[in-house]
Protein backbone atom coordinates (compact mmCIF):
# COMPACT_ATOMS: atom_id res chain seq x y z
CA UNK A 1 0.00 0.00 0.00
CA UNK A 2 1.22 3.93 -0.77
CA UNK A 3 2.59 5.57 1.85
CA UNK A 4 0.44 8.17 4.10
CA UNK A 5 0.95 11.03 2.68
CA UNK A 6 3.33 13.01 4.74
CA UNK A 7 3.65 10.80 7.40
CA UNK A 8 6.60 8.20 6.30
CA UNK A 9 4.98 5.56 7.68
CA UNK A 10 3.96 3.08 5.33
CA UNK A 11 0.13 1.41 6.30
CA UNK A 12 0.45 -2.52 6.31
CA UNK A 13 -2.33 -3.78 3.99
CA UNK A 14 -1.97 -7.23 5.28
CA UNK A 15 -3.26 -6.34 8.82
CA UNK A 16 -6.53 -8.48 8.36
CA UNK A 17 -5.16 -11.25 6.67
CA UNK A 18 -2.72 -11.96 9.07
CA UNK A 19 -2.53 -15.32 11.29
CA UNK A 20 -3.80 -14.77 14.95
CA UNK A 21 -0.20 -15.80 16.01
CA UNK A 22 1.53 -12.89 14.36
CA UNK A 23 0.09 -10.09 17.42
CA UNK A 24 2.21 -11.44 20.02
CA UNK A 25 5.29 -10.92 16.91
CA UNK A 26 6.63 -7.29 17.34
CA UNK A 27 10.35 -6.08 17.17
CA UNK A 28 12.67 -6.42 20.38
CA UNK A 29 13.89 -3.43 21.77
CA UNK A 30 16.76 -5.10 21.30
CA UNK A 31 16.97 -5.10 18.02
CA UNK A 32 15.60 -1.36 17.54
CA UNK A 33 18.75 -0.47 19.60
CA UNK A 34 21.35 -2.61 17.14
CA UNK A 35 20.73 0.11 14.06
CA UNK A 36 22.26 2.82 16.54
CA UNK A 37 24.05 0.89 18.97
CA UNK A 38 26.55 -0.35 16.35
CA UNK A 39 27.72 3.12 15.03
CA UNK A 40 30.84 3.85 16.30
CA UNK A 41 30.95 6.90 18.77
CA UNK A 42 28.13 4.86 20.81
CA UNK A 43 29.74 2.33 23.34
CA UNK A 44 27.26 -0.59 22.42
CA UNK A 45 26.66 -2.54 26.20
CA UNK A 46 23.76 -3.63 24.71
CA UNK A 47 24.10 -6.92 22.51
CA UNK A 48 25.31 -9.96 23.32
CA UNK A 49 27.37 -10.41 20.24
CA UNK A 50 30.31 -12.94 21.49
CA UNK A 51 33.58 -11.86 20.77
CA UNK A 52 35.43 -13.55 18.33
CA UNK A 53 38.64 -11.98 18.54
CA UNK A 54 40.42 -14.61 20.25
CA UNK A 55 39.11 -17.12 17.57
CA UNK A 56 42.05 -18.66 15.48
CA UNK A 57 40.39 -17.35 12.27
CA UNK A 58 43.17 -18.84 10.18
CA UNK A 59 42.59 -22.52 11.34
CA UNK A 60 39.36 -22.48 10.96
CA UNK A 61 39.62 -21.44 7.47
CA UNK A 62 41.93 -24.24 6.93
CA UNK A 63 39.72 -26.58 8.22
CA UNK A 64 36.70 -25.33 6.11
CA UNK A 65 39.09 -25.41 3.24
CA UNK A 66 39.83 -29.13 3.51
CA UNK A 67 36.19 -30.43 4.36
CA UNK A 68 35.07 -29.15 1.00
CA UNK A 69 38.31 -30.35 -0.85
CA UNK A 70 37.94 -33.41 1.01
CA UNK A 71 34.76 -34.39 1.66
CA UNK A 72 32.77 -31.47 0.07
CA UNK A 73 30.04 -33.84 -1.94
CA UNK A 74 28.62 -34.63 1.71
CA UNK A 75 29.54 -31.24 3.00
CA UNK A 76 27.75 -29.37 0.21
CA UNK A 77 24.74 -32.24 0.51
CA UNK A 78 21.20 -32.48 1.88
CA UNK A 79 21.88 -34.07 5.40
CA UNK A 80 19.62 -35.80 8.24
CA UNK A 81 17.11 -34.08 10.17
CA UNK A 82 18.06 -35.10 12.94
CA UNK A 83 21.51 -33.91 12.33
CA UNK A 84 25.45 -35.24 11.45
CA UNK A 85 25.62 -38.58 13.89
CA UNK A 86 29.41 -37.67 14.20
CA UNK A 87 28.65 -34.23 15.10
CA UNK A 88 26.01 -35.85 17.51
CA UNK A 89 28.27 -38.19 19.17
CA UNK A 90 30.94 -34.81 19.60
CA UNK A 91 27.88 -32.95 21.51
CA UNK A 92 27.25 -36.13 23.65
CA UNK A 93 31.20 -35.27 25.32
CA UNK A 94 30.51 -31.34 25.58
CA UNK A 95 27.40 -32.26 27.40
CA UNK A 96 29.95 -35.15 29.53
CA UNK A 97 31.16 -31.65 30.90
CA UNK A 98 28.50 -30.77 33.00
CA UNK A 99 27.72 -34.33 34.58
CA UNK A 100 25.14 -35.56 31.34
CA UNK A 101 24.91 -39.08 30.14
CA UNK A 102 22.87 -38.59 26.97
CA UNK A 103 22.56 -40.52 23.77
CA UNK A 104 23.40 -39.04 20.44
CA UNK A 105 20.20 -40.99 19.44
CA UNK A 106 18.33 -38.23 21.68
CA UNK A 107 20.01 -35.02 20.05
CA UNK A 108 18.55 -33.16 17.86
CA UNK A 109 20.82 -30.43 15.79
CA UNK A 110 19.10 -26.97 15.29
CA UNK A 111 19.67 -23.89 13.67
CA UNK A 112 21.12 -22.55 16.82
CA UNK A 113 19.22 -23.14 20.43
CA UNK A 114 16.68 -20.44 19.02
CA UNK A 115 15.41 -23.08 16.68
CA UNK A 116 15.38 -25.59 19.75
CA UNK A 117 13.29 -23.01 21.55
CA UNK A 118 11.13 -22.95 18.63
CA UNK A 119 10.96 -26.51 17.92
CA UNK A 120 10.02 -27.38 21.94
CA UNK A 121 7.51 -24.26 22.11
CA UNK A 122 5.82 -25.46 18.53
CA UNK A 123 5.18 -29.37 19.83
CA UNK A 124 4.31 -28.38 23.50
CA UNK A 125 2.49 -25.04 23.54
CA UNK A 126 -1.37 -24.67 22.12
CA UNK A 127 -2.66 -20.90 22.02
CA UNK A 128 -3.43 -19.55 25.64
CA UNK A 129 -0.79 -22.86 27.83
CA UNK A 130 1.32 -21.20 30.52
CA UNK A 131 4.82 -21.26 30.28
CA UNK A 132 6.66 -20.24 33.65
CA UNK A 133 9.70 -18.04 32.57
CA UNK A 134 12.27 -16.44 35.33
CA UNK A 135 11.83 -12.95 35.58
CA UNK A 136 13.43 -11.58 33.66
CA UNK A 137 13.83 -14.14 31.04
CA UNK A 138 15.63 -13.87 27.67
CA UNK A 139 14.12 -11.67 25.24
CA UNK A 140 14.46 -14.06 22.32
CA UNK A 141 12.74 -16.87 24.29
CA UNK A 142 10.14 -14.41 25.09
CA UNK A 143 9.79 -13.56 21.22
CA UNK A 144 9.36 -17.39 20.65
CA UNK A 145 6.30 -18.04 23.28
CA UNK A 146 4.60 -15.07 21.93
CA UNK A 147 4.40 -16.11 19.03
CA UNK A 148 3.01 -19.54 19.87
CA UNK A 149 0.31 -17.49 22.23
CA UNK A 150 1.29 -18.93 25.25
CA UNK A 151 0.70 -16.74 28.59
CA UNK A 152 4.01 -16.13 30.47
CA UNK A 153 3.64 -16.42 34.44
CA UNK A 154 7.05 -14.98 35.75
CA UNK A 155 8.82 -16.51 38.43
CA UNK A 156 11.22 -14.50 40.54
CA UNK A 157 14.87 -15.01 40.85
CA UNK A 158 17.77 -13.52 43.18
CA UNK A 159 21.39 -13.58 43.42
CA UNK A 160 21.26 -17.51 44.05
CA UNK A 161 18.66 -17.56 40.68
CA UNK A 162 15.27 -19.36 40.74
CA UNK A 163 13.58 -19.10 43.66
CA UNK A 164 12.16 -22.60 44.84
CA UNK A 165 9.42 -20.85 46.98
CA UNK A 166 8.45 -18.45 44.46
CA UNK A 167 8.28 -21.56 41.69
CA UNK A 168 5.81 -23.35 43.98
CA UNK A 169 3.49 -19.89 43.92
CA UNK A 170 3.52 -19.63 40.59
CA UNK A 171 2.11 -23.17 40.15
CA UNK A 172 -0.61 -23.03 42.93
CA UNK A 173 -1.71 -19.76 41.31
CA UNK A 174 -1.93 -21.13 37.99
CA UNK A 175 -3.58 -24.69 38.62
CA UNK A 176 -5.81 -22.17 40.77
CA UNK A 177 -6.92 -20.26 37.38
CA UNK A 178 -7.53 -23.65 36.38
CA UNK A 179 -4.73 -23.15 33.46
CA UNK A 180 -2.27 -25.61 32.15
CA UNK A 181 1.61 -25.49 32.72
CA UNK A 182 3.60 -27.09 30.03
CA UNK A 183 6.85 -26.08 31.11
CA UNK A 184 9.46 -24.33 32.67
CA UNK A 185 11.95 -22.21 31.22
CA UNK A 186 15.10 -21.62 33.01
CA UNK A 187 18.40 -20.41 31.98
CA UNK A 188 20.27 -21.90 35.29
CA UNK A 189 24.11 -20.92 34.04
CA UNK A 190 24.97 -17.12 34.35
CA UNK A 191 21.53 -15.55 32.97
CA UNK A 192 20.87 -13.70 30.31
CA UNK A 193 19.85 -10.82 31.31
CA UNK A 194 19.84 -11.24 34.87
CA UNK A 195 23.86 -12.62 35.04
CA UNK A 196 22.74 -14.86 38.19
CA UNK A 197 23.29 -18.72 38.39
CA UNK A 198 20.91 -21.46 40.30
CA UNK A 199 23.05 -22.77 43.12
CA UNK A 200 23.59 -26.00 43.01
CA UNK A 201 21.21 -26.63 46.63
CA UNK A 202 18.34 -24.75 44.51
CA UNK A 203 18.83 -27.53 41.15
CA UNK A 204 17.45 -30.68 42.81
CA UNK A 205 14.62 -28.73 44.34
CA UNK A 206 13.35 -26.99 41.07
CA UNK A 207 13.29 -30.37 39.40
CA UNK A 208 11.27 -32.11 42.21
CA UNK A 209 9.30 -29.46 42.04
CA UNK A 210 8.26 -29.36 38.43
CA UNK A 211 8.48 -33.51 38.45
CA UNK A 212 5.57 -33.67 41.42
CA UNK A 213 3.64 -30.80 39.51
CA UNK A 214 4.27 -33.23 36.16
CA UNK A 215 6.26 -29.93 34.47
CA UNK A 216 9.21 -30.37 32.35
CA UNK A 217 11.80 -28.33 32.24
CA UNK A 218 13.53 -26.42 29.50
CA UNK A 219 17.01 -26.09 30.55
CA UNK A 220 18.55 -23.48 28.35
CA UNK A 221 22.36 -23.29 28.84
CA UNK A 222 24.56 -21.41 26.26
CA UNK A 223 26.93 -20.21 28.78
CA UNK A 224 27.25 -23.22 31.02
CA UNK A 225 31.25 -23.43 29.84
CA UNK A 226 31.85 -19.66 30.15
CA UNK A 227 32.02 -19.62 33.97
CA UNK A 228 35.25 -17.38 35.77
CA UNK A 229 35.97 -19.04 38.49
CA UNK A 230 34.59 -23.07 39.05
CA UNK A 231 34.26 -25.85 36.53
CA UNK A 232 30.95 -26.02 35.25
CA UNK A 233 27.93 -26.73 37.74
CA UNK A 234 25.97 -30.01 37.01
CA UNK A 235 23.45 -29.46 34.92
CA UNK A 236 19.45 -30.31 35.80
CA UNK A 237 19.36 -32.95 32.87
CA UNK A 238 22.16 -34.74 34.62
CA UNK A 239 20.00 -34.86 37.85
CA UNK A 240 17.44 -36.47 36.61
CA UNK A 241 17.17 -40.31 35.57
CA UNK A 242 13.64 -41.63 35.30
CA UNK A 243 12.40 -45.22 36.24
CA UNK A 244 14.58 -47.35 32.73
CA UNK A 245 17.41 -44.93 32.81
CA UNK A 246 15.09 -42.81 30.43
CA UNK A 247 15.19 -39.10 31.19
CA UNK A 248 11.54 -37.60 30.79
CA UNK A 249 11.50 -34.56 32.64
CA UNK A 250 14.18 -32.48 31.15
CA UNK A 251 14.67 -30.84 27.64
CA UNK A 252 18.47 -29.49 27.98
CA UNK A 253 19.42 -26.58 25.11
CA UNK A 254 23.05 -26.60 23.91
CA UNK A 255 24.56 -24.03 21.69
CA UNK A 256 27.85 -23.71 19.30
CA UNK A 257 27.30 -20.20 19.97
CA UNK A 258 29.11 -18.79 22.65
CA UNK A 259 31.48 -21.08 22.50
CA UNK A 260 32.66 -21.17 19.33
CA UNK A 261 30.77 -18.90 16.34
CA UNK A 262 27.21 -17.69 16.08
CA UNK A 263 27.71 -17.27 12.17
CA UNK A 264 27.30 -21.21 11.83
CA UNK A 265 23.74 -21.44 13.73
CA UNK A 266 24.71 -24.86 15.25
CA UNK A 267 23.05 -25.56 18.69
CA UNK A 268 20.66 -28.72 19.79
CA UNK A 269 18.58 -30.44 21.82
CA UNK A 270 18.89 -33.09 24.14
CA UNK A 271 15.27 -34.64 24.59
CA UNK A 272 13.35 -37.68 26.54
CA UNK A 273 13.56 -40.07 23.31
CA UNK A 274 10.03 -39.97 23.02
CA UNK A 275 10.03 -36.19 22.02
CA UNK A 276 13.23 -36.48 19.86
CA UNK A 277 10.77 -37.94 16.69
CA UNK A 278 8.23 -34.80 17.17
CA UNK A 279 11.23 -32.27 17.64
CA UNK A 280 12.77 -34.09 14.15
CA UNK A 281 9.68 -34.02 12.52
CA UNK A 282 8.63 -30.37 13.04
CA UNK A 283 12.33 -29.22 12.17
CA UNK A 284 11.95 -31.12 8.82
CA UNK A 285 8.61 -28.52 7.94
CA UNK A 286 11.08 -25.79 9.04
CA UNK A 287 14.45 -26.40 7.25
CA UNK A 288 14.66 -30.26 6.15
CA UNK A 289 17.78 -30.45 7.71
CA UNK A 290 19.93 -28.20 9.79
CA UNK A 291 23.35 -27.28 7.29
CA UNK A 292 25.20 -29.96 6.62
CA UNK A 293 28.16 -27.97 5.92
CA UNK A 294 28.50 -25.71 9.31
CA UNK A 295 27.79 -29.24 11.50
CA UNK A 296 30.78 -31.04 9.77
CA UNK A 297 32.74 -28.06 10.06
CA UNK A 298 31.69 -28.04 14.01
CA UNK A 299 32.49 -31.44 14.03
CA UNK A 300 36.30 -30.98 12.71
CA UNK A 301 36.75 -27.91 14.87
CA UNK A 302 36.02 -29.94 17.51
CA UNK A 303 37.93 -33.03 16.70
CA UNK A 304 41.39 -31.60 15.76
CA UNK A 305 41.12 -28.23 17.44
CA UNK A 306 41.86 -27.59 21.02
CA UNK A 307 38.63 -26.13 21.57
CA UNK A 308 38.64 -26.68 25.34
CA UNK A 309 41.98 -24.25 25.43
CA UNK A 310 40.06 -21.92 22.87
CA UNK A 311 37.06 -21.84 25.62
CA UNK A 312 39.42 -21.32 28.06
CA UNK A 313 40.96 -18.03 26.40
CA UNK A 314 37.26 -16.85 25.90
CA UNK A 315 37.16 -17.09 29.62
CA UNK A 316 39.89 -15.37 30.55
CA UNK A 317 38.75 -12.72 28.25
CA UNK A 318 35.29 -11.86 29.08
CA UNK A 319 36.79 -12.14 32.78
CA UNK A 320 38.42 -9.32 32.05
CA UNK A 321 35.56 -7.76 30.49
CA UNK A 322 33.52 -8.02 33.59
CA UNK A 323 35.89 -7.12 36.08
CA UNK A 324 36.68 -3.78 34.09
CA UNK A 325 32.52 -3.71 34.42
CA UNK A 326 32.61 -4.01 37.99
CA UNK A 327 34.62 -2.06 39.01
CA UNK A 328 33.49 0.92 36.93
CA UNK A 329 30.01 0.38 38.07
CA UNK A 330 31.52 0.16 41.61
CA UNK A 331 33.52 3.55 41.14
CA UNK A 332 31.00 5.22 39.41
CA UNK A 333 27.24 4.80 39.76
CA UNK A 334 25.33 6.96 41.86
CA UNK A 335 24.19 5.57 45.07
CA UNK A 336 20.48 3.82 45.17
CA UNK A 337 22.22 2.02 41.67
CA UNK A 338 22.93 -1.94 42.46
CA UNK A 339 23.95 -4.50 39.77
CA UNK A 340 24.63 -8.52 39.94
CA UNK A 341 28.01 -9.68 40.12
CA UNK A 342 28.41 -12.39 37.36
CA UNK A 343 31.07 -15.41 38.05
CA UNK A 344 30.52 -16.32 34.37
CA UNK A 345 28.46 -15.47 30.63
CA UNK A 346 28.01 -12.35 29.34
CA UNK A 347 25.26 -9.72 31.59
CA UNK A 348 25.09 -7.54 34.28
CA UNK A 349 21.58 -6.74 35.62
CA UNK A 350 21.39 -3.51 37.12
CA UNK A 351 18.96 -2.17 38.96
CA UNK A 352 18.42 2.05 39.02
CA UNK A 353 17.98 4.16 42.26
CA UNK A 354 14.45 4.71 43.37
CA UNK A 355 12.01 5.98 41.20
CA UNK A 356 13.93 5.86 37.34
CA UNK A 357 13.28 4.42 34.15
CA UNK A 358 15.12 2.87 32.46
CA UNK A 359 12.65 3.00 29.13
CA UNK A 360 13.26 7.07 29.74
CA UNK A 361 16.96 6.63 30.19
CA UNK A 362 17.99 5.16 27.15
CA UNK A 363 16.83 8.01 24.30
CA UNK A 364 19.35 10.04 27.27
CA UNK A 365 21.60 7.63 27.02
CA UNK A 366 22.28 7.14 23.51
CA UNK A 367 22.23 10.87 23.04
CA UNK A 368 25.01 10.41 25.30
CA UNK A 369 27.05 8.28 23.64
CA UNK A 370 26.12 4.75 25.37
CA UNK A 371 23.33 1.97 25.21
CA UNK A 372 21.89 -0.61 26.85
CA UNK A 373 18.65 -2.57 26.93
CA UNK A 374 15.82 -1.89 29.14
CA UNK A 375 15.07 -4.02 31.59
CA UNK A 376 11.19 -4.03 30.25
CA UNK A 377 12.31 -5.93 26.90
CA UNK A 378 12.42 -8.97 29.18
CA UNK A 379 9.37 -9.22 30.69
CA UNK A 380 6.42 -11.02 28.85
CA UNK A 381 4.18 -8.49 30.58
CA UNK A 382 6.81 -4.86 30.07
CA UNK A 383 7.33 -4.43 33.84
CA UNK A 384 10.90 -4.15 35.22
CA UNK A 385 10.73 -0.32 34.11
CA UNK A 386 13.59 -0.33 37.07
CA UNK A 387 16.32 -2.31 35.40
CA UNK A 388 18.72 -2.37 32.62
CA UNK A 389 20.97 -5.30 31.15
CA UNK A 390 24.84 -4.15 30.34
CA UNK A 391 26.81 -6.30 28.23
CA UNK A 392 30.54 -6.71 28.92
CA UNK A 393 31.36 -9.44 26.20
CA UNK A 394 32.45 -6.54 23.11
CA UNK A 395 34.03 -3.98 23.87
CA UNK A 396 37.67 -3.25 25.16
CA UNK A 397 37.95 -2.78 28.91
CA UNK A 398 38.98 1.05 28.54
CA UNK A 399 35.67 1.40 25.84
CA UNK A 400 33.47 -0.77 29.00
CA UNK A 401 34.97 1.92 31.03
CA UNK A 402 34.14 4.83 29.24
CA UNK A 403 30.80 3.60 28.91
CA UNK A 404 29.80 3.10 32.27
CA UNK A 405 31.30 6.54 33.15
CA UNK A 406 28.51 7.86 30.02
CA UNK A 407 26.05 5.69 31.43
CA UNK A 408 27.00 7.12 35.18
CA UNK A 409 26.46 10.93 33.98
CA UNK A 410 23.14 10.79 32.28
CA UNK A 411 22.03 8.20 35.90
CA UNK A 412 23.49 11.32 38.03
CA UNK A 413 21.91 14.04 36.01
CA UNK A 414 18.40 11.89 36.38
CA UNK A 415 18.73 11.78 40.25
CA UNK A 416 19.77 15.34 40.18
CA UNK A 417 16.67 16.62 38.26
CA UNK A 418 14.30 14.36 40.38
CA UNK A 419 15.43 16.03 43.40
CA UNK A 420 14.97 19.47 42.14
CA UNK A 421 12.01 18.68 40.73
CA UNK A 422 10.05 15.37 42.10
CA UNK A 423 9.21 13.07 39.77
CA UNK A 424 10.55 13.84 36.32
CA UNK A 425 8.00 11.56 34.46
CA UNK A 426 8.32 12.21 30.88
CA UNK A 427 8.44 15.45 30.79
CA UNK A 428 11.83 16.69 31.16
CA UNK A 429 12.75 20.00 31.23
CA UNK A 430 9.40 21.06 29.59
CA UNK A 431 10.09 18.44 26.69
CA UNK A 432 7.84 16.08 26.02
CA UNK A 433 9.21 12.55 26.18
CA UNK A 434 7.88 11.61 22.78
CA UNK A 435 10.60 14.58 21.00
CA UNK A 436 13.73 12.52 22.49
CA UNK A 437 15.34 10.82 19.65
CA UNK A 438 14.01 7.18 19.28
CA UNK A 439 16.28 4.46 19.54
CA UNK A 440 16.29 4.10 15.90
CA UNK A 441 16.73 7.68 14.96
CA UNK A 442 19.41 9.16 17.46
N1 LIG B 1 19.30 -18.77 24.86
C1 LIG B 1 19.91 -17.77 25.48
C2 LIG B 1 19.77 -17.63 26.97
C3 LIG B 1 20.67 -16.84 24.76
O1 LIG B 1 21.27 -15.83 25.42
C4 LIG B 1 20.77 -16.99 23.37
C5 LIG B 1 21.53 -16.00 22.50
N2 LIG B 1 21.80 -14.79 22.99
C6 LIG B 1 20.12 -18.07 22.76
C7 LIG B 1 19.40 -18.95 23.54
C8 LIG B 1 20.17 -18.31 21.28
O2 LIG B 1 21.46 -18.58 20.86
P1 LIG B 1 21.82 -19.31 19.50
O3 LIG B 1 20.57 -19.43 18.68
O4 LIG B 1 22.83 -18.46 18.85
O5 LIG B 1 22.34 -20.66 19.90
Amino acid sequence: MAPRPGSGVTLDAFTDRYAQRTHGMTASEIRALFAVASRPEVVSLAGGMPNLSALPLDAVGKLMGELVQTRGAQALQYGSGQGDPHLRELICEVMALEGIAGSSEDVVVTVGSQQALDLVTRVFIDPGDVVLAEAPSYVGALGTFASFQAEVVHVEMDSAGLVPEALRAAMARVAAAGKRAKFLYTVPNFHNPAGVSLVESRRDEVLALCQEAGLLVLEDNPYGLLGFDAPPTRAIRARSTGAHGHNDDVLYLGSFSKTFAPGLRVGWVLAPHAVREKLVLAAEAAVLCPPTFNQMAVADYLSTQDWQGQVSAFRAMYRERRDAMLEALGSLMPPGTTWTHPAGGFYVWVTLPDGLDAKVLLPRAITARVAFVPGSAFFADGSGRSHLRLSYCYPEPERIREGVRRLATVLEEEVELRATFGSTGPLRAGRPQSEFPSPDLA
